[in-house]
């Protein structure tokens, strides 16, 4: 497999971004990073690659970063991902995930570009069928964003069948956690996930939790979901770019570890981390909101050797909990020399 040339990142300012950021420089591979800074931030670790700030959407600049920096490989993580958001402004989402992404597209099948990383979501499936879902089973979203990452990776398929462009689509599910040396971590300002939520509970930023729903068919009647370490999925495209720059055929691959946890299991994973008690209160379900949504991740495992190893919950929560103790440097910095 050769290494002539360099991988660009969409995102690499955002969450998932800084860690593939990180886990293709260990890697030893030169990252040039697209970020428009959006949502994303930049971070000590973005010094030891090239950034170039500016949206995919800029044709010109697209182009020429990717001949400036003889960009062979590409993954793609900017994105919107906030569902809410993109019932309110589907028009947005639908140029931001789908038509930007084209645009990109074109550029990179122009350029001769050897590999092609998708970020996608487990949100294709919408309500699956069946838990753990697999990667064949029927893609029917329920909100514009799940939509668009659908679409965009139709037209993936489409242009790779005719173009000649390698690709791996990584489906995540609940993505979670912060790199375990805090390099790494959370934005201040991303979504409220549930981890995140029990964590700022626990340390008293917020009164409670809102258990959304807990009259479901499972264990303990909250939502089952498959928690994924970020360094994990991280690695997973790493590994995709190996396997594609060495021969690897076009797959489309859930990223998760095959097993869930409810709502109050994740609950009391932050009790036992944070050594704090997290109060919770009973709150309606959220529309949409699936019982149960866990991988079935054994094509990955296979396809590209991926061995997770941040599968405890405790240590996603750990993780996350320290990067939030830790604070905003950037911040805080700024505060100190005011
Ligand atoms: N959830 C909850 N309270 C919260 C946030 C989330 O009960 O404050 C539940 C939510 O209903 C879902 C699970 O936690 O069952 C994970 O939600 P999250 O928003 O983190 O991710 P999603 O699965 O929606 O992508």
């Amino acid at each position: 497999m050769g290494r002539a040339g360099s991988v660009l990142v969409t995102g690499g300012a955002g969450y998932v971004g800084a860690h593939v950021v990180l886990a293709l420089r260990e890697a030893g591979w030169p990252v040039v990073v697209l970020d428009d800074l959006s949502t994303g931030r930049l971070l000590p670790l973005h010094r030891d690659c090239s950034v170039v700030l500016g949206g995919v959407g800029d044709r010109d600049l697209v182009r020429e970063t990717l001949a400036r920096y003889d960009v062979q490989a590409v993954v793609h993580l900017a994105a919107s991902i906030l569902v809410p958001e993109s019932v309110r402004h589907p028009l947005a989402y639908y140029r931001n995930d789908v038509a930007v992404g084209l645009a990109l597209l074109e550029a990179c099948v122009a350029h001769g570009v050897a590999a092609f990383v998708f970020s996608s979501t487990a949100a294709v499936y919408g309500v699956p069928e069946r838990s753990p879902v697999d990667e064949e089973a029927p893609t029917r979203p329920i909100n514009p964003y799940g939509w668009s990452k659908l679409m965009f990776e139709r037209v993936l398929r489409d242009a790779a069948a005719a173009h000649d462009l390698p690709f791996v689509i990584l489906r995540y599910f609940n993505v979670a956690g912060a790199d375990p040396e805090l390099r790494a971590g959370p934005l201040p300002d991303g979504p409220t996930h549930l981890v995140r939520v029990a964590l700022e509970a626990a340390l008293g930023l917020r009164p409670f939790v809102p258990v959304f729903g807990v009259d479901y068919p499972t264990r303990d009647g909250t939502c089952v979901r498959d928690y994924v370490h970020v360094s994990d999925v991280a690695t997973a495209h790493r590994l995709a770019l190996d396997y594609l720059l060495g021969g690897g055929a076009g797959a489309v691959l859930n990223c998760g570890y095959s097993r869930g946890h409810t709502v109050r299991e994740v609950v009391a994973a932050v009790e036992r981390v944070t050594g704090r008690s997290v109060p919770t209160r009973v709150a309606p379900r959220r529309p949409g909101d699936p019982p149960e949504v866990v991988a079935d991740a054994r094509r990955i495992r296979d396809v590209l050797g991926w061995e997770p190893r941040w599968t405890e919950l405790d240590a996603m929560v750990a993780h996350a909990f320290a990067w939030m103790r830790r604070g905003r440097p950037a911040e805080a910095a700024t505060r100190r020399a005011g």
